[in-house]
């Protein structure tokens, strides 16, 4: 060897001795053997890089045991652990230095942490947003993954049409007129009316034909604003109601949607 044994007071005190160990990991076997193949000294001390493989097959060998049964050491350890679990921290008095401060948290609670944060600083946006007060009118207990729930199967224009007559940012004379894209707010069927999401799907003479077949369809529900662009089913209705109406077609062409069963909602 370019080393002697004696520069390893490790090496040398356990040149005697076979030593044994036993563990009821398969990695940790795995580890061992490929620790022993191609880097043998690091089991003992990083800084000892000279000793051979052959003597470290000499002296240690490993014994896979079914847990940690009959290991006197593996109970024991087993029996601190569980105290500790059970009983909490020690005095802060008590531990080591190094162990006073805080602990680093793993890298699955740094996860968790974000996607908390995210969550927490999504609805202070939103709820800060203008939009959400309008929105919240329709139905307070839609939230993002339910509506993306209740959309599910929708193609993307009509999905664009429900989300816009929900938040009031359609293509209805009212909001087009508030963005200076329209001369006025008026529907162009009623005198003195904002043309809106409401006055479409509820009020508008124009529409009232259709709106008569909708409410023998719907019956009452016909009438909540909150049912017609919240429910799974009635949603459908509702795009194939403002697809006859041909109010929205200069901009989406078609959005009749399929309809589903109501008990599937
Ligand atoms: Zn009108």
């Amino acid at each position: 060897m370019d080393h002697p044994m004696d520069e390893c007071p490790a090496l040398r005190s356990s040149t005697e001795v076979h030593w044994t160990v036993f563990t009821p990991s398969i990695s940790i076997m795995n580890r061992y053997q490929t620790i022993v193949r191609t880097s043998p000294a690091c089991l003992v001390d990083n800084k000892s890089s000279s000793s051979s493989p052959l003597f470290m097959k000499d002296w240690t060998s490993m014994t896979w045991v079914a847990g940690h049964m009959n290991s006197e050491g593996n109970e024991a350890v087993d029996k601190l652990a569980k105290e500790a679990a059970e009983f909490g921290s020690s005095e802060q008095q008590q531990l080591p230095t190094f162990l006073r401060r805080q602990l680093p948290n793993g890298l699955s609670g740094y996860l968790q942490q974000i996607a908390q944060l995210s969550k927490e600083g999504n609805e202070k946006w939103w709820k800060r947003s203008k939009r959400y007060k309008r929105t919240k009118t329709i139905d307070p207990d839609l939230s993002a993954p339910n509506y993306i729930k209740v959309t599910n199967g929708l193609n993307r224009r009509q999905t664009s049409v429900l989300t816009q007559m929900r938040t009031g940012h359609d293509t209805l004379n009212k909001h087009l007129h508030r963005i200076k894209r329209a001369d006025s707010p008026g529907c162009p069927y009623c005198l003195n009316t904002s043309e809106d999401t409401t006055h479409v799907l509820l009020r508008c003479w124009k529409y009232a034909a259709l709106r008569h077949q909708l409410r023998l369809t719907l019956k009452r529900k016909a009438y909540s604003l909150q049912h017609l662009l919240s429910n799974r089913s009635a949603i459908r209705h509702t795009l194939n109601f403002l697809n006859k109406t041909g109010r929205l077609r200069a901009t989406y062409r078609d959005i009749s949607a399929e309809l589903i069963d109501d008990d599937k909602c």
